[in-house]
């Protein structure tokens, strides 16, 4: 069995986005020179997920919404966790998107359903931030 690892390194001006890395997983498949098997993709910081959807912008602005009325970012003292850090609302919005993500490996490309997109959402920008890349199989 081969494995490879990458990691990918992300600095967003803003508290929150959204980034499209299908392309940077697909690059990593490929130099990986893996045809059957296993991707795995994982935020490395728990205010960060990564998440498998569609890339499409009204979808997008619908997560923010959404996320904002589950765990709303302000007034920050609504949060225990906060005092020393501000980000007790991006604790939790990654708890719902989640951490990783897994896609089949076939014939050498991601084995993805009609539309699918990997994603990073990042909930409390502006500093580094990484997501791994794993990926296992022949
Ligand atoms: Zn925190």
């Amino acid at each position: 069995m081969k494995s490879y690892r990458e990691v990918l390194h992300f600095h967003l001006p803003s508290r929150r986005g959204l980034v499209n890395i299908t392309h940077q997983v697909e690059q990593a498949l490929r130099k990986s020179g893996i045809q059957e098997g296993l991707v795995l993709v994982n935020a490395m910081n728990i205010t960060a997920s990564v998440f498998i959807n569609d890339d499409e912008s009204g979808l997008h602005q619908d997560y923010e919404v959404w996320l904002e009325k589950l765990a709303p970012e302000k007034p920050y003292n609504q949060y225990r966790h906060n005092g020393y850090e501000d980000n007790g609302d991006a604790h939790l919005k990654r708890t719902i998107m989640g951490r990783e993500t897994v896609v089949a490996v076939t014939e050498g490309k991601l084995d993805f359903g009609t539309w699918e997109q990997i994603f990073y959402f990042e909930f409390d920008g502006k500093r580094e931030k990484r997501v791994l890349i794993k990926i296992i199989g022949e």
